[in-house]
């Protein structure tokens, strides 16, 4: 099951939208769950019905870009598709963003005294450093947090991060990186198989730029460019990497 491709028309400089956009209709499962459990007025709930049905009405994707502009003047600085995920996972209905709602479980301890706390909590952003990946919550707080000192003593704080609960999608927020990173095709997370499905790339400077996206569509990946679409022999990113976005493809079992 998988949404055919379709170019998405760029009057207002919206490309950032557009990838996000790609990306997350490369889900089968992100469209079809909007479609039964999104807003009743909400257009993209529209949008995400007629996809399902091999269908693409540009005019209300042009209503939903106004949309977009408006909610992307009222909060953000930047026309980035990672801050405009946030905004909208704000504003949809739970049952899609429970789809990419992770169980992460946060000890820290302290490497000179006996300083030992556990906490849960959930996050739908997962966040790739150079460390390799960690989560942080949505305020960042956890990766300062690590750095600080023990709250006992003077020694170090070791944060570490636990996936205790693995979610339908994994959105990977990529930190900025000197040198491209590649992420694998597929992954395991505790028990359950990622498949890589889509990456939101970014082009030029902070100032400016260009995003694009690659999308799998039936088992290819495409890159989407506005309203330009071409198969990829093979993953390849040229840009740098913003969002990586896995879907469970199926849950390990153990003989
Ligand atoms: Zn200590």
């Amino acid at each position: 099951m998988s949404i055919k491709c379709f170019g998405l028309p760029n009057p207002a400089s919206i490309c950032y939208f557009n990838s996000l956009f790609q990306v997350l209709i490369s889900s089968y499962k992100f469209v079809l769950v909007n479609k039964e459990h999104g807003k009743e007025t909400s257009i993209l709930r529209k949008i995400c019905n007629d996809l399902l049905n091999d269908k693409f009405d540009v005019l209300d994707y042009l209503h939903l870009i106004k949309l977009v502009k408006n909610k992307t003047t009222q909060s953000m600085s930047n026309q980035c598709s990672d801050e405009y995920f946030i905004t909208m996972m704000d504003n949809i209905a739970q049952p899609i963003k429970d789809l990419f709602t992770l169980q992460i479980q946060i000890k820290h301890s302290c490497t000179k005294c006996t300083y030992n706390v556990n906490t849960t909590e959930t996050t739908i952003i997962l966040e790739s450093t150079y460390q390799g990946p960690v989560v942080n919550s949505r305020q960042l707080e956890y990766l300062k947090r690590a750095d600080e000192k023990c709250p006992q003593c003077d020694g170090k704080h070791i944060v570490e991060y636990l996936v205790t609960k693995t979610s339908d999608l994994l959105y990977v927020l990529v930190q900025e990186h000197k040198k491209p990173r590649t992420f694998p095709e597929t992954m395991q997370l505790c028990d359950s198989n990622y498949e890589l499905i889509g990456i939101v790339e970014h082009f030029g400077g902070l100032m400016g730029g260009h995003y694009t996206a690659i999308g799998k569509r039936a088992g290819q990946y495409y890159l989407f460019n506005d309203t330009y679409y071409k198969k990829l022999e093979h993953l390849l990113t040229t840009g740098q990497q913003r969002i990586i976005l896995y879907e469970k493809s199926n849950i390990v079992t153990h003989s």
